[in-house]
């Protein structure tokens, strides 16, 4: 196989530092010499376990070591787990952030709510455009994915081209026309690639991922069947889906309401940038839905992994301002479950089942295509590439052993390097090898959801040690949502002085007040609970002692 020269003491490392080992929070460094340059800038979405938790980044301290010397970031595309951190990761990157258009019009808002003015350093690119950053030239190369305009990046360094697949699928026949690029994937492995780095998340999955397109037939069968309303909820980035739907929605005779803020925002993003067609007088406003004939309507939601503040979990407990369930209503779960919201996922079902509403899942119809490329797609990119080096990226440690598996049987001639976040890979005159690690892991931010973004409060040792911690701990008769007992309410680290500290002696019988208003439904559902707590112990803290502390609230079922 044909080999990469690797230039006289130009040695490159990438370090990855989320996404390799786990699902999400993807973010890599690529340096070489005084440069680096940065790959994504994702967020992990919080483990149920991790009760009270936003947003989970990755460790930004190796950002702080290359302070000054971060010469661009890329995004690959607009998925939470490729840009959710740009907020945090900004200031770390003195040079441009280079993106597609349709990710750059989702990264901008994220930048104003934590009043952030990038000024002119948001540059739009195109695919088979090149840019330099420093060392690098970077060129981008259109792949297909669950939304449009996502891209993989070939870096050429001196020490060889390392190629990125970002996330992808090989969608034969992407709704929008837009080809993944496999030509220019072919014309690189044949002028040699030093590493492929590649998407890992559907690496168990045999056969192929199939097109957007193929949920159609599934969705027809549904509009042509269901007597009431429809509400579907999905990710609110499923841009092809919401274009699917939309187009059945208009051949229906249904109006769309797009439900719940991220729906809505994404959808007015998608809409405005030629994403996204919507035939004049189809949409309409969620308070319109009340005034229509259930069968005249189709409610995009969000909540597809029982979020507690998303609209089809609200709308399930009969706690959302305009859209109520019946029993002739019909409710589509077209999402991935992320592992770990089985449960979540399920009581919201339950509530929907409550109020005799039919669910179609997955396993009912053909409703949800994965975005991420199954086991033949992958062998097809790995053919193509031919590279040197190969590194799995994006997933949990079997996935990235079953590609590595693929990738010794697609060419024998490859190096496979196994990594891990915070493994150091190297590229020099010797080759490619593992050689040390940085501190990698996870740090994790509270607050988002409440809109109090500018003052999110980090949740690391610095702001434990600032704020403290409150662990209020809610005891429920499991069947009646009772309180078994006044809550206790537990606090680390809080040092209030004596003009606040009836906070903490008011906060038990405040916080069992609180418990006792919320509907039954709410009180029995210990996700709901926990939010509820949650929200009503931060509110106390910050209104009566004008702290911030991180709480952590504890639901026990008796
Ligand atoms: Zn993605
Ligand atoms: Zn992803």
């Amino acid at each position: 196989m044909e080999r990469t020269d690797v230039a006289a003491d130009a040695a490159v490392e990438v370090i990855p530092l989320g996404g390799l080992g786990e699902f999400g929070m993807n973010m890599l460094l690529v340096s070489c010499g005084d440069d680096a340059l940065l790959v994504d800038a994702g967020v992990m979405f919080p483990e149920p376990e991790l009760f009270g938790v936003d947003l989970v980044i990755p460790d930004l301290e190796v950002l702080e070591r290359w302070r000054g010397r971060i010469v661009a970031l890329v995004l690959t595309h607009g998925h939470e787990d490729h840009i959710g951190a740009i907020a945090h990761v900004f200031e770390h990157v003195s040079g441009p952030i280079y993106a597609t258009p349709f990710t750059l019009a989702l990264v901008e808002p994220k930048l104003d709510e934590h009043g952030i003015d990038p000024g002119d350093r948001l540059t739009a690119v195109a695919p088979r455009e090149s840019v330099m950053a420093g060392p690098f030239r970077i060129e981008f190369l259109r792949v297909t994915h669950s939304m449009p305009d996502c891209v993989a990046l070939a870096i050429h360094t001196p020490a060889g081209t390392i190629v990125h697949t970002g996330d992808f699928k090989v969608d034969q026949t992407p709704l929008d026309g837009e080809a993944f690029d496999l030509h220019r994937f072919a014309e690189l492995g044949g002028q040699g690639v030093l590493a492929l780095l590649s998407d890992s998340t559907n690496a168990d999955r045999r056969g192929v991922t199939g097109s957007e397109r193929e949920v159609r037939d599934g969705f027809e069968e549904v509009f042509s069947s269901a007597p009431g309303r429809i509400l579907v909820a999905a990710f609110s980035t499923s841009v092809y889906r919401m274009q699917l739907l939309v187009d059945l929605a208009a051949q229906f005779d249904r109006r769309v309401a797009f439900v719940g803020r991220g729906m809505q925002h994404v959808s007015a993003i998608a809409e405005r940038l030629g994403r996204l067609r919507i035939p004049a007088g189809v949409a309409v406003r969620e308070a319109d839905v009340r005034d229509l004939r259930p069968s005249e309507v189709l409610c995009l939601c969000t909540g597809s992994q029982g979020e507690p503040l998303a609209a089809l979990p609200r709308i399930a407990i009969d706690d959302h301002r305009h859209v109520r369930l019946e029993p002739d209503d019909l409710v589509v779960f077209s999402a991935r479950v992320i592992p770990g919201n089985e449960k979540a996922i399920g009581r919201v079902m339950n509530h929907v089942a409550r109020r005799g509403a039919h669910i179609v899942g997955e396993s009912d119809k053909h409703v949800h295509v994965s975005g991420h490329g199954s086991e033949e797609e992958l062998k097809l990119v790995l053919s193509l590439v031919k590279p040197r080096y190969f590194v799995p990226i994006h997933g949990e440690y079997r996935q990235l052993a079953r590609h590595a598996r693929m990738a010794t049987l697609v060419c024998p001639g490859t190096t496979v390097l196994m990594a891990q976040d915070g493994d150091v890979l190297r590229f020099d005159r010797e080759g490619g090898r593992l050689a040390g690690r940085v501190a990698a892991g996870r740090v994790l931010i509270d607050g988002t959801r409440t809109g109090e973004v500018a003052d999110e409060v980090l949740r690391d040792r610095r702001h434990l040690a600032g704020d403290g911690l409150v662990v209020p701990v809610v005891a429920i008769d499991g069947q009646t949502g009772a309180l078994a007992q006044v809550p206790e309410v537990i606090t680390r680290g809080l040092a209030l002085d004596a003009k606040h500290d009836d906070v903490l002696r008011d906060a038990p019988s405040l916080l069992a007040r609180a418990i006792e208003a919320a509907p039954q439904e709410e009180r029995t559902d210990p996700g709901l609970l926990k939010e509820r707590v949650r929200l009503e112990v931060q509110r106390m803290f910050r209104k009566r002692a004008g702290r911030r502390p991180l709480v952590l609230p504890v639901v026990l079922e008796v």
